[in-house]
């Protein structure tokens, strides 16, 4: 089958021929219908220092998947041939303290889909059977795919208060843009969306933001403090990962709100802990992937219910031969969510 296979331990990766996996007796083998490209398997790309640490070479990379199940391991009993599915991408040991306490999305010992066991940018992907999500079949499975970074979103706008509080969120990726759909959904009093790149923010609108700002003009606590009648922010999402931008999210924060930290910085963020969490009384969230499976459920209903539409986040379809083209675009910023149709 063809797969794209990250292949060297530097930047780029590679269209080839790789055998079709073997599906063991816990395991599903799912024909790849549909795929979307994680700012993850932008690193993967291009090859930086998370890169180097974390993932293993060769491997066939990409976790957002949607697609029909075609062989079921003897083992395996909650999914059949035909159905349509999509996974949570880590994989986790089941007997350690974290699994055994309900919060297996921070398992100590988690392989990952994608980037340290074979993921599904191919046209087959092995999926353990305990991972597997099933999807109506009248989703699109362009939509479908974009459950596991809905989840990153749903678990950060959920991990505290949201109706009736302000709330920003601080970068407007295709993560941001899901939270701020997702904070509508779920009753969020006035939602602020923060980017410095008009494109984005464009789209930050049509996912409906009431209000956006461009913190390349203007200093974001200063403008969320103006547009709060000097209040600051009820609860902050901080969905950029750029180290300035995570220091005036915590200046913006009202007393008593919250913080949820979704975005990853490349390098150690300082702060002034006293005057920014200590006396304003802040919660803080680090947030990682999705809770298993508490916030799938949650995702779920909002998705088939309707109560939220990921539509506009998808603004560009490739195949997957068109691979380099796609990567540049989204190293470029000019795009929602990028998406691979995978042909038969
Ligand atoms: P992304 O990285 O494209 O989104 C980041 C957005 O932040 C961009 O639109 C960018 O223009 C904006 N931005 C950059 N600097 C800014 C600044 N100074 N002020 C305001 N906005 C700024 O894509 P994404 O997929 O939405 O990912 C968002 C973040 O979440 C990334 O850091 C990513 O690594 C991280 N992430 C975390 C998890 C997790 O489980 N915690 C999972 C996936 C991704
Ligand atoms: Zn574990």
């Amino acid at each position: 089958m063809q797969a794209l296979v990250k292949d060297r331990r530097g930047p780029g990766a590679v269209l080839m021929e790789v055998p079709v996996p073997e599906c063991r007796p816990d395991e599903v083998l799912v024909r790849v219908k549909a795929t979307s490209i994680c700012g993850t398997d932008l690193h993967i790309y291009r090859w930086d220092e998370w890169a180097e640490e974390n993932v293993v070479t060769p491997n066939v990379f990409g976790h957002e998947f949607a697609g029909i199940v075609e062989a079921v391991g003897v083992n395996v009993v909650n999914v059949k041939v035909g159905d349509h599915v999509s996974g949570e991408g880590h994989i986790v040991c089941g007997h350690c303290k974290a699994c055994r306490t309900g919060n297996a999305h921070v398992c100590p010992n988690v392989r990952s889909f994608g980037i340290t066991v074979p993921g599904c940018f191919a046209k087959y992907a092995i999926v353990k059977g305990t991972n597997v999500i099933q999807n109506p079949k009248q989703m699109p499975f362009e939509i479908a795919c974009l459950q596991d970074p809905l989840g990153n979103a749903v678990q950060a706008v959920l991990a505290g208060d949201i109706v009736g509080k302000s709330t920003a969120v601080i970068g407007a990726g295709p993560i941001g843009l899901m939270a701020i759909a997702v904070a509508k959904a779920c009753g969020a009093g006035t939602v602020f969306a923060v980017d410095i790149n008009p494109y984005r923010l464009e789209l930050a609108i049509r996912m409906g933001a009431d209000a956006v700002i461009n913190s390349s003009d203007v200093s974001m606590a200063d403008a969320l403090h103006e547009v709060t009648g000097g209040d600051g922010v009820e609860v902050m999402l901080e969905m950029s990962g750029n180290p300035h931008a995570i220091r005036e999210c915590f200046a913006a924060a009202a007393s008593a709100g919250r913080v949820s930290l979704l975005g990853i910085p490349t390098k150690e963020v300082s702060l002034d802990l006293a005057r920014y969490i200590i006396f304003k009384g802040l919660r803080i969230e680090g947030i990682t992937g999705r809770r298993m499976y508490d916030t799938w459920y949650q995702l779920k209903n909002l998705l088939e219910l309707g109560r939220i539409d990921l539509n506009s986040i998808i603004t560009h379809r490739f195949t997957l031969e068109r691979f380099e083209e796609a990567f540049a675009l989204m190293a470029s910023g000019q795009c929602g969510k990028i998406v691979f149709l995978h042909e038969e």
